[in-house]
């Protein structure tokens, strides 16, 4: 699934061919990728202009005019195509959003998990998201601040869209292992300085995951590089690349869990 780093390129990428142009008609194919009534949905979006696109946590936040939201999270396998209404449509392409130029948003999803909402209150999407690890004003403090009374592990917690935004099984591997702390400690073990490390380097893996243009490893998310700078996500068995003792993998709350035994305690 794409994580905070994948969703940021995919913006970043989708600012240039969609900022400015105009929604003229919506085809849906399987209803329930809308999360919106699909009436509304195909009611409201034509000739909404795009003002600006943003990411908030996993999502892909286009601000519209009118003051309306709309809200892309690509779960599993979902994908966005910018290309010309006459181009032939791949497989697997449930919703077009065609566009004022004659060219058409193509939301490409092999496993039809991805969500689209269309709404003028965007709390209603976003409302529950912990705060963005990568913002400007998300202080140490602040990060310490949500460890307060938090019992359960570490790992979990991290993949807990309501507690921090954006993480996923891949950056909370690298960070843990960054940090130098087990994945499956509780929460309420970490000392002061522990997570001091953990806020840093959450951050750090993450924008070395954007500077990568995030990580590849199937055909839904091309173009990332981060993957070859794992150092214990998906390397089982293989020498740790601080301290070469094999790296290991459990599994906590049903996801593959990877860390190395030596330098993480
Ligand atoms: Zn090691």
């Amino acid at each position: 699934m794409p994580e905070l780093p994948e969703v940021e390129t995919i913006v970043r990428e989708l600012r240039q061919p969609l900022v400015g142009r105009t929604f003229t008609q919506v085809i849906v194919r399987w209803e329930k990728t809308i999360q919106t009534p699909v009436a509304e949905f195909k009611h409201n979006l034509p000739g909404k202009q795009i003002e600006s696109i943003r990411r908030r946590a996993k999502y892909i936040w286009f601000h519209l005019s009118g003051g309306w939201s709309l809200f892309i999270h690509l779960k599993m396998s979902g994908n966005l195509q910018v290309l010309p209404v006459s181009t032939p449509c791949e497989k697997h392409v449930h919703t077009i959003l065609r566009l004022d130029n004659g060219h058409e948003v193509r939301f490409k999803d092999t496993r039809k998990f991805g969500r689209a909402y269309l709404t003028r209150d965007p709390e209603t999407v976003t409302g529950h998201l912990g705060p963005e690890p990568l913002a400007d004003n998300f202080t140490l403090a602040d990060f310490k601040a949500l460890f307060h009374r938090k019992k359960g592990r570490l790992k979990p917690l991290l993949l807990n869209q309501a507690f921090i935004a954006g993480l996923g099984n891949i950056y909370a591997d690298e960070a843990c292992h960054d940090a130098g702390i087990l994945p499956n400690r509780t929460a309420d073990t970490l000392s002061a300085v522990e997570l001091e490390r953990l806020y840093h380097s959450i951050r750090k893996v993450l924008n070395h995951g954007i500077m990568h243009r995030g990580a590849t490893f199937d055909e839904v998310y091309p173009g990332g590089k981060f993957q070859n700078f794992f150092q214990v996500y998906g390397r089982t068995g293989e020498p740790c690349r601080t301290c070469d003792q094999p790296v290991e993998r459990i599994v906590l709350s049903s996801r593959s869990t990877h860390f190395c035994p030596n330098c993480q305690r």
